[in-house]
């Protein structure tokens, strides 16, 4: 018997240990201060009523023999389906067919298992710093990765380049970390890329709905030839608050074409294969937060985070420090002060601010010298941490 012994090339990340130890060693030595995490990734919001009313209509149903539902269909309920394309359709004038959606539970695992789908021989190209599955989930299967820097001469967008070889190409937009993303010009340029070399494009659109620049494209399939290249990856994490009930989806085109054959198929023959759908229950709830009650309240929950974000770039532009998102994005991407690097200012904002920040050197070598904050707290605790940056770092 023989292990993956890929997965002895996984990079241990000890981003997220590493903040809990600092914080665990600064809390016994500081007992009682009240320290604010500004870094966290999961929402605050709880779910809106439109989610709740259908996760419970939809668990009574279940309860009787008339509206019990065993096995779903394999891609998803159509109602949710229906709904999906409808969305599609009402915010980016995208028409898709039903058997292109398939509903998950969740961008990560899709975004993991589509790798199924591809020969291992296949070259990655991923941004750096990265939303760290892009990597790992390649590294386990032996794949050899490039990667892009995304630093402040290209606006943490970064762009193909003479010479570049890419099979699999992840693009992030609105990224997770650094909040920038792509318009569609330089969307244009990575599917005139993809078109040409016979690329695929793994596209992650999980934080869409916090898009307000009309520039800025809500899915890539608004972008032309995108559906002869690229696959997309969305959420009902972030957009509705289900990081705890889980559900997504994922888009394959029926035009996206490799080796002769369709990846919608193969796709198809995957899921079938390894995954046996999402709840109705959820289902149910993320159809209703799609319908116009439910969407009115989603949105309102996403209002509330970007004025959470939109306070927090005023407070770094009055201290002038350089940041990018928080305007399409949840995540604002800050420059050190003082040209410090992440993990010094981290420990200086712990002490002397007690606000908890995500060092950029964790998601790759460019996010050195900057942190990560998101807007994803409270806004009371939102406001109070600008005030105390404010008031150490004026
Ligand atoms: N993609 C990005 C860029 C993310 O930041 C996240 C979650 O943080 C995901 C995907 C995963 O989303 P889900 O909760 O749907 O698995």
């Amino acid at each position: 018997m023989k292990i993956n012994k890929h997965y002895m090339d996984i990079e241990e990340t000890y981003l997220f240990s590493e903040v809990a130890e600092r914080v665990r060693k600064f809390m016994a030595e500081n007992h009682g201060a009240a320290l604010i995490k500004m870094g966290i990734g999961d929402v605050t919001r709880p779910l809106c009523p439109a989610a709740v009313e259908a996760l419970i209509k939809a668990s009574e149903e279940m309860g009787t023999a008339e509206g019990f539902h065993g096995y779903g269909p394999e891609q998803g309920y159509e109602f949710l389906r229906g709904e999906i394309s409808d969305y599609y359709d009402r915010n980016s004038g995208v028409n898709l067919f039903s058997d292109e959606i398939f509903v998950s539970d969740g961008a990560k695992s899709d975004l993991g298992n589509i790798l199924d789908i591809f020969d291992v021989d296949n070259v990655v190209a991923v941004t750096d710093p990265v939303y760290p599955v892009y990597v790992d989930t390649n590294v386990m299967a032996g794949r050899k990765i490039v990667k892009l820097s995304a630093t402040s001469d290209n606006a943490f967008l970064p762009m193909p380049f003479p010479g570049l070889e890419a099979d699999i190409i992840y693009l992030c937009s609105p990224n997770n970390p650094t909040g920038a993303a792509y318009d569609r010009q330089r969307l244009q340029i990575w599917v005139d890329y993809a078109n040409e070399h016979g690329s695929v494009i793994l596209f992650d659109a999980a934080y869409e709905s916090f898009i307000s620049d009309p520039d800025v494209p809500r899915s890539i399939y608004e972008i032309e030839g995108s559906r002869s290249c690229a696959i997309e990856f969305c959420s009902f994490s972030k957009t509705a608050g289900f990081t705890g009930v889980r559900c997504g989806y994922t888009i394959v085109p029926a035009g996206l074409v490799r080796d002769g054959v369709q990846l919608r198929k193969m796709w198809l023959r995957r899921q079938t294969t390894k995954f046996n759908g999402v709840s109705y229950p959820v289902q149910r709830a993320a159809a209703a937060c799609l319908k116009d009650a439910g969407h009115k309240q989603i949105m309102e929950n996403i209002a509330y985070y970007k004025e959470n974000a939109r306070i927090m770039a005023e407070t770094f532009e009055e201290l002038k420090w350089p940041f990018t998102g928080g305007k399409n994005s949840p995540y604002l991407w800050v420059r050190c002060p003082g040209g410090m690097k992440s993990w010094a200012f981290f420990d200086d904002l712990l002490s002397r601010a007690n606000v908890i920040c995500t060092p950029g050197s964790g998601f790759g070598e460019c996010g050195e010298g900057y942190v990560r904050f998101t807007s994803f707290n409270t806004r009371d605790n939102t406001i109070e941490a600008m005030k105390r940056i404010r008031e150490i770092f004026t």
